[in-house]
């Protein structure tokens, strides 16, 4: 196929296909967030230890400060009164604060080779820090020989306090700092983790509307024109969109349902080939039947004919008898021949294949031609057929052959269910709108539970070859046409098969 500006038409793009867009869409997502997630997380780690690690240097500072403070109070001390101390004691307290401070010092100078902060102390204290330690070393070794006093080591012990100061003002200062940038990279991961969030929603709920409008929308619509093909309403409304696979399925069903379609048709065209066949063989049947009371009686009016005739021409030969005896011959072969005439045309009516038109017809005109038909059947069974059709009835609308088709499978049907003795009631009448006849026999009548099959074609309770199954069916169809309908009910004993035909000209 060719679109109409000459391209061929975009072919859809497959449902696994369109699957490992969105699943490689949502793992480069997820990689991306992991990353950004896995960078602030160790951001922050990194933040934490430096935050920690100023703060255990303030520490350290601070009591290195303490200590250089005492040993300053002492040498304050041990100069302006020299000849108060215990020398001994001087000593020790001195060396005991010269190597508190030392160890504070030392301590926080061995700070762990991956702190963070290494590089920016080494930077900014390295030379206040030399300094001090050998300031701390000098008074150390001055203290351990006895010495450690005078101005100069008050000069000495100020700038120590100075150092020692500076130091822990630095240290307290990158605490403060350290804390600060924590907090600046915890507020921005919150906001990454919030717009990430955002986005991730943002894209599930593409993928959801991917997911409904891309496969389930279609799919449900497949579901639907599916059962609508069931039904039997057509396969044009099935989707052709929401990936290759939907289009190949829906096509697939199209194709599917046309050739069943086509093939319902054909079995429907053998199915109506078929009845037609049966339903011609059935009323042929039923002819054969009428056929053999007809010859019956014709023989009748043909023998008193003949008779009439061989006496006539006898007397005529031998030139005796009355004119008026001659007469009553020739009326006699009159009546008799038209009497057969009759019965011929009406048979010939019968088998007469009419038009199916519908026109103004009279319901009795049709009993009597077919109780013309089958008295003699039913006297040979010994059956008594009564008919009682009221006066100056309406016409119905219908068709006189297809009347007679009916009234005489109810016939045929009422004689067959008829015991020996029996009597078959035929009775015409208006009621409202229709006109009504029953046929009412005295037979076993329709068990309830066959009611409703009775009127199914093939159906039949008679013995092979005896039944058809297809009065009834006809019988139904015929007054389908013709707008009336047909029912049955139990008598006791015996069935009523009531037939209504709505009026046509109300006479
Ligand atoms: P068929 O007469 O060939 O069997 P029908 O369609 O005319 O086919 O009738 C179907 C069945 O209905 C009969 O076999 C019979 O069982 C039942 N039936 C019809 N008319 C009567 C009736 N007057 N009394 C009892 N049963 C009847």
């Amino acid at each position: 196929m060719r679109a109409s500006n000459g391209l061929s038409p975009r072919a859809p793009m497959s449902i696994a296909t369109k699957f490992r867009i969105v699943v490689g869409v949502l793992a480069a997502i997820l990689i991306g967030i992991c990353a950004v997630v896995v960078v602030q997380v160790s951001g922050i780690r990194v933040d934490l230890r430096r935050v920690a690690e100023e703060r255990r240097e303030a520490e350290q500072a601070r009591a290195t400060l303490l200590d250089i403070q005492g040993f300053q109070r002492w040498v304050e001390l041990r100069t302006s009164l020299p000849a108060m101390q215990d020398a001994a004691i001087v000593q020790r307290d001195q060396m005991a604060h010269l190597d508190g401070a030392m160890r504070a010092f030392t301590a926080m100078v061995d700070e762990p080779h991956d702190d963070p902060s290494r590089p920016v102390h080494e930077r900014t204290e390295e030379v206040g820090r030399r300094r001090l330690l050998a300031l701390l070393q000098a008074a150390r070794t001055a203290v351990a020989a006895g010495g450690g006093a005078g101005q100069e080591w008050v000069e000495r012990a100020a700038e120590m306090c100075d150092l020692a100061g500076a130091l822990l003002d630095e240290m307290a200062h990158e605490a403060h700092a350290a804390s600060l940038d924590l907090d600046q990279r915890s507020g921005a991961a919150q906001r990454v983790v919030a717009v990430l969030a955002a986005v991730a929603l943002v894209v599930l709920f593409a993928v959801c509307m991917f997911v409904v409008r891309g496969i389930v929308r279609p799919l449900r619509e497949l579901a639907a024109g599916t059962r609508a093909i069931g039904r039997g309403q057509g396969h044009a409304d099935l989707p052709m969109r929401g990936g290759a696979e939907v289009v190949d399925l829906s096509r697939e069903i199209t194709a599917m349902a046309s050739q069943l379609e086509s093939h319902q048709r054909e079995l429907q065209e053998r199915v109506e080939q078929r009845t037609r066949e049966l339903v011609r063989s059935a009323r042929l049947a039923d002819l054969g039947a009428v056929a053999a009371g007809l010859a019956h009686e014709i023989n009748n009016p043909l023998a008193s004919i003949v008779a009439c005739a061989d006496g006539l021409q006898l007397r005529l030969a031998r030139g005796i008898g009355a004119l008026a005896e001659h007469r009553d011959d020739l009326r006699t072969i009159a009546e008799e021949a038209e009497r057969v005439r009759e019965i011929t045309t009406r048979l010939l009516e019968i088998a007469r294949s009419d038009s199916d038109q519908l026109g103004p017809v009279d319901l009795s005109d049709a009993v009597q031609a077919v109780v013309t038909l089958v008295r003699h059947r039913f006297a040979q069974a010994g059956v008594t057929l009564r008919v009682d059709s009221a006066h100056d009835l309406p016409l119905v609308r219908s068709n006189q052959q297809e009347l007679r088709q009916i009234l005489l499978n109810l016939l045929s049907n009422a004689l067959d269910a008829s015991p020996a003795r029996g009597v078959v009631t035929v009775r015409v009448r208006r009621l409202g709108s229709d006109v009504v006849l029953d046929v009412d026999d005295a037979g076993a009548g329709v068990p309830p539970d066959l009611v409703d099959k009775i009127f199914d074609p093939f159906f039949t309770t008679k013995r092979a070859g005896q039944g058809t199954g297809l009065g009834l069916t006809i019988v139904q169809r015929i007054l389908e046409r013709h707008g009336g309908h047909v029912e049955v009910a139990q008598l006791e004993p015996g069935a009523r098969f009531r037939v209504r035909l709505p009026i046509a000209v109300d006479g």
